[in-house]
């Protein structure tokens, strides 16, 4: 069983950013920057915010934070937005979700320029994506791309089952691996709530990749893999005795794995390095230096 470890992988990442930004900057031009909004005071949110802020300074980005109380109104939200959208001296905007209940988050994500949503989840970044075209491509799912593509995990023509459809993680990881894409070409099975069991554990029992992000701690167990399996857990969950885990029994279904996520330091640490790519990718489209 080997570890595919996101911490090793991330750090390699937002190292060769900072040497390209550093060229930049070396020949005159201003540093990316990156916005981050954040609503409330929750705290897996707070920490979230804290490490693409920390990460930011490590690629040589600027970045600032812009706080909102938990009973802002959409209206105020979306006016901040747009005046982000129109800042022609920040390059990536994040809005950290989830949001409060006031709030539709799709109009905050629908709000946000398509050229600054350094997330991927712009319905204009994941038509795109979906179609094959240029885009920002959702963090979460291009940060699993990026570390099987980090460790050499063949992905074409491979079978992948992918546990949980929703539209940050499971729908975005499904399409972009089906994908005639860099890191794509695999046969992937998207499963759900709906999902019978026996046919989820046929599925999972014969997959090369197993994807899962479900928010249920120990949701994979060993008998539902073969030996052998890569094994992505994207889940973060925090137990009552505050321990942070994934969604897979780590225990028992490492040893059946010839490569595995840890649960923290694995995909959680690619979503900010992702983040970090997508802004890069926006500040050398500003500058047509791509
Ligand atoms: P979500 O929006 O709650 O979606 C969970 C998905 O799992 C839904 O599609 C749901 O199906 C499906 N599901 C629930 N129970 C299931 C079951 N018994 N069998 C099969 N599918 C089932 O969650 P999310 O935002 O994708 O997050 C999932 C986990 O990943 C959470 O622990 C979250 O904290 C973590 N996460 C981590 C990162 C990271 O950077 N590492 C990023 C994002 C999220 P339905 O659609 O039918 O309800």
């Amino acid at each position: 069983m080997n570890i595919l470890d996101g911490k090793i992988c991330a750090e390699s990442l937002i190292a060769d950013i900072a040497k390209k930004v550093a060229g930049y900057v070396e020949s005159g031009l201003r540093k990316p920057h990156m916005t981050i909004i954040h609503v409330g005071d929750h705290a897996a949110s707070e920490s979230y915010v804290r490490s693409k802020i920390a990460s930011s300074g490590l690629a040589g980005f600027e970045s600032n934070l812009i706080r909102f109380p938990e009973t802002v109104r959409e209206g105020e939200l979306i006016a901040c937005i747009r005046e982000v959208n129109d800042d022609p001296t920040t390059d990536g905007l994040i809005v950290q979700l989830p949001l409060p209940k006031q709030i539709n988050q799709q109009h905050i994500i629908n709000a946000i320029s398509p050229e600054k949503d350094i997330d991927g989840f712009h319905p204009t970044n994941f038509g795109r994506m979906t179609l094959g075209q240029k885009a920002y491509r959702p963090a979460t799912a291009y940060g699993i791309c990026k570390l099987l593509q980090y460790y050499g995990i063949p992905v074409r023509g491979k079978h992948c089952v992918v546990i949980g459809r929703s539209n940050i993680v499971g729908k975005p990881i499904s399409i972009m691996l089906s994908n005639d894409f860099d890191i794509g070409n695999a046969t992937v099975t998207l499963t759900h709530i709906e999902t019978p069991r026996e046919l989820l554990l046929d599925e999972t029992r014969r997959a090369d990749i197993v994807i899962v992000a479900v928010g249920i701690p120990g949701f994979v167990t060993e008998e539902m893999v073969k030996e052998g399996v890569v094994l992505i857990d994207v889940g973060i969950n925090r137990l009552e005795s505050g321990k942070i885990v994934g969604d897979v029994d780590f225990e028992g279904v490492a040893p059946k794995c010839s490569w595995i996520t840890p649960v923290p330091g694995g995909v959680g640490r690619m979503t900010v390095a992702a983040l970090m790519i997508n802004t890069l990718t926006a500040y050398q489209n500003n500058f047509d230096l791509a």
